[in-house]
């Protein structure tokens, strides 16, 4: 653990400290360019919603974007050119959760921009009929593992506590994991997506549909039909008509 530094903004590091510790964690890493990453990477597109608690939980979320933009828990921390937060609407109904920003999501601090993030986008705006703002998108690491490996299990135990102040904060109806990770994460089983995906779990009591990753479609593309099915399962679980049958007398 590094000491607190005395002088300006040591309150601010002490509770930022403190917030690390109340998360479990033992050792931090220090990060020569903290300062490039004061920019917070939160992208909020949606409205904040006019309930008090919409608008305080917005706030919350806004505030642990903050933390996240100087996390400095684990190694990926040097390497990252900044911290992906997540993106869409603090509101949102559904929650769809990807493993680690890649390079174009590292560089614009936006999660799934790149040629995956474009299928995600697809799916979302094009099968599902939803605007992208409208859902809300993170992922399992805040930061991108070099040269996109996979995210090593000490990593996702330091970033454990954000994403579940994430699902606790925005309170969705169903989340869907996207790809292993994500799927592994929420389920806390070491089971292989080619089993999990298209059958229901659940995280805290809230319904869990994992399905597979955007960059595994890019690759298998005839897999497309069992995500759709399995977005389909989403769009009925909420109620919500598919596109294709929005409009037509019944
Ligand atoms: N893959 C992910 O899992 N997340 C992203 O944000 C981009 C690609």
């Amino acid at each position: 653990m590094i000491p607190a530094r005395p002088g300006p903004g040591s309150d601010a590091l002490r509770e930022t400290l403190a917030y690390y510790r109340d998360l479990g964690v033992a050792e931090l890493y220090l990060d020569e360019r903290a300062e490039e990453h004061e920019k917070i990477s939160l992208n909020v597109n949606g409205a904040a919603g006019t309930a008090a608690a919409g608008a305080a939980s917005a706030s919350e979320l806004k505030s642990l974007a903050r933390t996240v933009s100087s996390c400095v828990t684990c190694r990926l921390c040097k390497t990252r050119k900044q911290t992906v937060f997540a993106d869409g609407s603090p509101d949102a109904r559904i929650m769809f959760i990807g493993e680690a920003p890649g390079a174009d999501e590292d560089a614009q601090g936006v999660p799934f921009v790149g040629r995956a993030g474009q299928l995600l986008t697809r799916m979302i705006e094009d099968g599902m009929g939803l605007p992208r703002s409208s859902v809300y998108i993170a992922n399992v690491l805040k930061c991108r593992p070099p040269e996109n490996r996979n995210p090593e299990p000490d990593e996702i135990a330091s970033c454990r506590g954000y994403l579940e102040t994430q699902i606790d904060l925005v309170k969705p109806e169903v989340l869907v994991a996207l790809g292993k990770f994500a799927a592994q994460f929420l389920l806390e089983t070491e089971e292989g997506i080619m089993r999990l995906r298209g059958k229901w779990g659940s995280y805290r009591g809230i319904p869990v549909m994992p399905t597979f990753h955007p960059s595994f479609l890019l690759r298998q593309p005839a897999q497309k039909k069992e995500a759709w099915e399995d977005l389909l399962a989403v769009l009925a679980k909420l109620g919500i008509e598919p596109p294709a049958r929005r409009g037509k007398a019944t």
